[in-house]
C-alpha cells in the first residue's frame, strides 16, 4: 500500500506541515485522543474544547481538498501500530512538548518522524549550532501543502461529540475564541494591523488583554507555525513605515523556538529543577493556607489577586502578571515552584510544557544562572495598572478605592475603610505575608547559594539539561563558581 497515515498532534494545520507535505496526495490524516491526556487532571475542559474546535477547523480544511480527518481514541502507539500492521506507513512531526516522553521515543523508533522545525534532536546537547539552525528554519520557505488529497479510507473510531459526552466536557472559562487555523490567521492580521499599540501594552495587564496577539494557544496547538507567523510579520514590517514596531513581536517568536528546545533537551523539565542544588526547594515547607490564598486570589496584594482570578476566569494573563504571580508564589510565599507551575498549566489556555515550566523555574531562581527578578506587586500597580482598572475588573470588592488606596489597601485608615466599604481583614484580606521581609530573605538565600549553583554546571548532564541559549558561557559560569566561595557565609 502506498498510503501514508499523517498523525496530527500539536500541528493542527495543513500549511507548513512537513509530515503532510511529505505524504502529499497519499496522506491519510488522523488524530488520536489519548485517554491519558483527556483524563489528566492538569488538562482543563476549556483546553479540550479548544482542541476539538481546532479539529473541526482542520477537518473543514481537509474537506476542501476532498479528504477528511479520521478520529481515534486509545494509546497512540498501539493505534498507530495497528494501522502499520494493515500496511500504512506512519508519518508524524516529532515533538517532545507533551508529558509522554517514553511514547515519543517509541514513536520515533517505530514510525517515520520528521524534523525541520528549528529544534535540534541531539542526545549530546543541542546548543552548539542552535542559532544558525533556528535562523535557517525560520527564514526558509514553508513546506508545500498538497493540492489535492486522495479519499481517506479509514473509518473514524470516534466522533467529537462522543468525546464531549463521554468526558463530560464543560468549558469552565470565558470563551477565548474558536480554535483553528482560520481564526489564527484572522488574529494575526488584526494584530499586525494594530501593532503600533503592542510595545507599550505588553506589560500592562489591562492593555495587553486587547493589544497583544493572543496567538499563544494557536501556536501551541500548531494551528499556525512559528515560521508562518515570523515570515508574515517580517513581510509586514518590510512594507511598513514603522518596521521597528514589529521587533518585539518577532523576537518573541525566536524566544518560543529557544524555549521549545529546552523540553527536547530535558524531558524532566516539568518535574525537576534544572539545577540539582535547588531540587525540591521549599517542598517540605508547604503551606495549604498560603497556596489556597494564592490560587483563589486572596493574598491581600490586589494585583496578585486580580491576576490569579483572571487566570482562573479566562485562562489567560499577560507575561508580566504571569511572572509576577510566579515570583510571588516561589520567593515571597516560599512555596515549591512545581505546585504553582502545575496550577498555571491547568488553567492557562496556552499551557505549553516548555514555556510554562521553564519560565516557572527561571522565575523561581532554580535554574541558577539568571538574575533574581522578584516583582514587587505594589510597584507593579503604579507602573502597569495605575488607575487600578485591571484590579477593579477582577476584584470587585475593591471597586470603591481610589488609585492611591488600591496600591496598599491595608494602609487605609478606619475612616477610609468605612467610607469605601472595604473592611480590611473582613471583606478583603490583610496581606498574607510581609513581602519586603520575604524578598530580602530570598535574596540572601540565593546569594549564599550562587557559587554552589554555578559549580553544578561542571556536570555535563546538568549543563545539557539547562539547555541554555548560546549567550550563556559555560566556562565563565564555572569560573565564577570559585569566586563565590565566601558568599556561603551568608
Ligand atoms: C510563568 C510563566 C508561564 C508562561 N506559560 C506560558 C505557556 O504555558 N504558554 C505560552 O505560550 N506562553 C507562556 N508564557 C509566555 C507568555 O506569557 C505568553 O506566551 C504570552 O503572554 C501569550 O500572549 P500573546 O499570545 O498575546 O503573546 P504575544 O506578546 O503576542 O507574543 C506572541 C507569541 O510569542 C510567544 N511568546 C511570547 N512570550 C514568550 C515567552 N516569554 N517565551 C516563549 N514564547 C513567548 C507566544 O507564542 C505568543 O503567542 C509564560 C510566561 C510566564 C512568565
Amino acid at each position: 500500500m502506498d498510503r501514508k497515515v499523517v498523525w496530527h498532534r500539536n500541528d493542527l494545520r495543513l500549511r507548513d506541515n512537513k509530515a503532510l507535505s511529505e505524504a502529499g496526495q497519499k496522506a491519510v490524516p488522523i488524530y488520536i485522543f489519548d485517554p491519558n491526556w483527556l483524563e489528566n487532571e492538569l488538562v482543563s475542559d476549556t483546553r479540550i474544547e479548544f482542541v476539538i474546535e481546532c479539529l473541526q477547523d482542520l477537518n473543514r480544511q481537509y474537506q476542501a481538498k476532498n479528504s477528511r480527518i479520521a478520529l481515534f481514541k486509545g494509546n497512540p502507539v498501539k493505534v498507530l501500530s495497528g494501522l502499520q500492521d494493515e500496511g500504512y506507513e506512519i508519518y508524524f512531526n516529532e515533538d517532545a512538548n507533551h508529558f509522554r516522553r517514553q511514547m515519543e521515543e517509541k514513536a520515533r523508533q517505530r514510525f517515520t518522524g520528521f524534523t525541520g522545525d528549528g529544534i535540534v534532536r541531539n542526545k549530546e546537547g543541542a546548543r552548539k549550532n542552535w542559532r544558525a539552525n533556528a535562523e535557517n528554519y525560520i527564514k526558509s520557505k514553508p513546506f508545500r501543502t498538497p493540492e489535492d488529497i486522495e479519499d481517506n479510507p479509514l473509518e473514524a473510531g470516534i466522533k467529537l461529540d462522543e468525546i464531549r459526552e463521554k468526558y463530560d466536557i464543560e468549558p469552565e472559562k470565558k470563551k477565548f475564541g474558536p480554535g483553528g487555523s482560520k481564526e489564527a490567521g484572522k488574529r494575526l492580521q488584526d494584530f499586525l494591523d494594530n501593532i503600533e499599540k503592542y510595545p507599550s501594552s505588553i506589560s500592562s495587564p489591562i492593555k495587553a488583554e486587547k493589544n497583544t496577539s493572543h496567538l499563544s494557544p494557536y501556536i501551541r496547538y500548531g494551528c499556525v507555525s512559528r515560521r508562518q507567523v515570523f515570515r508574515h510579520a517580517k513581510w509586514r514590517a518590510k512594507n511598513s513605515e514603522k518596521p521597528d514596531k514589529f521587533e518585539m513581536f518577532i523576537d518573541r517568536i525566536y524566544w518560543h523556538l529557544n524555549i521549545s528546545q529546552k523540553v527536547e533537551d530535558n524531558p524532566k523539565l516539568h518535574k525537576e529543577s534544572v539545577n540539582p542544588v535547588f531540587r525540591d526547594l521549599n517542598k517540605e515547607d508547604r503551606s495549604e493556607e498560603k497556596i489556597n490564598a494564592w490560587k483563589k486570589g486572596e493574598t491581600g496584594y490586589p494585583l496578585v489577586d486580580a491576576s490569579m482570578r483572571a487566570l482562573v476566569e479566562t485562562g489567560w494573563i499577560n507575561f508580566r502578571m504571569r511572572a509576577m504571580c510566579a515570583t510571588f508564589f516561589s520567593y515571597i510565599l516560599g512555596q515549591w515552584w512545581k505546585e504553582g507551575a502545575d496550577f498555571f498549566y491547568k488553567h492557562l489556555i496556552d499551557s505549553d510544557i516548555a514555556i510554562n515550566y521553564y519560565q516557572w523555574q527561571m522565575h523561581s531562581g532554580i535554574v541558577g544562572v539568571h538574575k533574581h527578578r522578584i516583582y514587587n506587586p505594589t510597584k507593579q500597580i503604579k507602573d502597569n495598572d495605575p488607575e487600578g482598572k485591571f484590579i477593579k475588573k477582577y476584584v470587585p470588592e475593591l471597586r470603591a478605592l481610589s488609585p492611591e488606596q488600591i496600591v496598599k489597601p491595608w494602609e487605609m485608615s478606619d475612616k477610609e475603610q468605612r467610607k469605601t466599604g472595604v473592611d480590611i481583614g473582613k471583606n478583603y484580606p490583610e496581606p498574607i505575608v510581609n513581602r519586603k521581609n520575604k524578598a530580602q530573605k530570598a535574596r540572601k538565600f540565593f546569594k549564599a547559594k550562587k557559587g554552589e549553583a554555578y559549580a553544578a554546571f561542571k556536570d555535563d548532564e546538568v549543563w545539557k539539561r539547562a539547555s541554555l541559549s548560546p549567550k550563556h558561557d559555560r566556562e565563565q559560569i564555572i569560573e565564577n563558581a570559585s569566586n563565590q566561595k565566601s558568599l556561603t557565609e551568608y
